[in-house]
């Protein structure tokens, strides 16, 4: 067998901060070569691949799948297209989905079909016989490339000197970034969390520090930081773009009474929800409910109803008696998939545009079928290895948020 090639995925290579929506005409899959967007995706994809439609790619991820067996696992968050969701062995957030895979030991193969930051986190958690693959290599995070290595580390040595100590101050990283902050974290003693446990992590924090340094989204961090009682004046943006030197744009005074420091990072998907679509929705239906994801800004998660990761919207929205009317603030493959699995209540998206997790988008069927085929042919393409260095102080990141009940 031909040897795996890691790959690194820089923003500068294949860009996507800018990008807000790769489609305004749909959520179905056209051929690659239809792709308006495919220029900023993985581009080496052979060249048989670009014509095929939906039903030849389905038929023949099928037939690899069937020939590979067990040996391969296939795992989709909830923000994949239906036609990759069709094959995934597992579907859930980031975290159940690289737990999942390390409890696979039977598969050599965890094909990711998410995002180039799952993939890290399946890769430091996997077996050592386990190989990680991610569909498409150009399938980032707009928001996790927002918090970059050497802006975290020039903002800590920044908070060290005004300061004149990090000793008290615990650096919690999301969930969705890469795996060297996640390292970061590890070994500046503090952790991961994901928007599930978040609050736990915060009071894991807080026990062991007077102030948490949190990123890359600030909204998780306000939204968690006010659930549990801390005063917004407490809390700090930290602007990454600004100057050296010059503190994230904060005062002095914000700094010295700051518990949160919140890296300016977002969701573009988040983002776009709004109070005022909340609003219309209400004033539509006043019996509608309205549940979004805390990655949204706090004024939307002030306004909803209700607030949680997706695991959480899945969870309340089964949970919802027949004939309930809820608008969901979240991305909009897992709302337009809640719609279809519900049929008994009228779920929506708050959101009236059909716009996608942009990257999420890029693990198109024809990726999936290529790298499937590739390992019936004895080949591994788009592996994802995470450097042991960072694998090493990633996975102290990551144990402690697993320790904690
Ligand atoms: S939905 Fe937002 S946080 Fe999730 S992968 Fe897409 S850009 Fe990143």
């Amino acid at each position: 067998m031909a040897p795996s090639t890691p790959i690194a995925l820089t923003a500068e290579r294949y860009p996507i901060a800018q990008l807000q929506c790769e489609t305004d005409t749909g959520i179905a899959t056209i051929p690659l070569s239809q792709e308006v967007a495919f220029g900023s995706w993985q581009p080496d994809i052979p060249a048989e691949y670009m014509d095929l439609g939906s039903e030849e790619l389905t038929a023949r991820i099928h037939a690899a799948r069937e020939t590979l067996g067990d040996r391969v696992v296939i795992l989709g968050h909830h923000y994949q297209r239906e036609d990759i969701i069709a094959f995934a062995d597992e579907r859930g957030d980031s975290f159940q989905l690289a737990q999942y895979a390390a409890n696979r030991g039977e598969s050599e193969y965890i094909v990711f079909c998410g995002v180039h930051f799952m993939a890290e986190a399946a890769d430091i958690l996997r077996a050592d016989h386990q190989q990680v693959i991610l569909p498409n290599i150009a399938a980032g995070c707009s928001m996790a490339d927002m918090a970059s290595e050497p802006d975290v580390h020039r903002a800590w040595a920044e908070l060290k000197e005004f300061y004149g100590s990090t000793d008290d101050i615990i650096p919690v990283t999301y969930m969705n970034s890469a795996a060297s902050l996640k390292a970061f974290c590890g070994a500046n003693g503090g952790l991961v969390c994901t928007s599930s446990n978040a609050t736990k992590v915060l009071d894991w924090a807080f026990e062991r520090g007077k102030r948490v340094f949190f990123f890359p989204d600030q909204h998780l961090g306000r939204n968690t930081g006010h659930a549990m009682g801390i005063p917004l004046e407490q809390m700090v943006l930290w602007n990454w773009r600004g100057p050296s030197g010059n503190l994230g744009g904060a005062t002095p005074e914000a700094l010295e009474r700051a518990r949160l420091i919140l890296w300016q990072g977002h969701c573009s998907v988040h983002q776009r929800f709004t109070v005022q679509q909340i609003e219309q929705a209400r004033a539509a239906n006043p019996d509608v409910k309205i549940v979004v994801h805390p990655e949204c800004r706090y004024d939307v998660v002030q306004a909803a109803d209700a607030n949680g990761s997706t695991g959480y919207i899945v969870k309340y929205i089964e949970d919802a008696p027949a004939g309930s009317v809820i608008g969901v603030g979240t991305e909009i493959n897992l709302v337009s998939r809640l719609a279809k699995e519900h049929p008994d209540k009228t779920i929506f998206c708050l959101d009236p545009v059909v716009c996608p997790c942009s990257t999420m988008y890029r693990v198109h069927p024809a990726y999936l079928a290529w790298v499937m085929e590739a390992l019936v042919d004895g080949r591994v393409v788009n592996r994802i290895e995470v450097p042991e260095h960072h694998r090493r102080d990633a996975k102290v990141a990551l144990e402690r948020m697993l320790a904690l009940k």
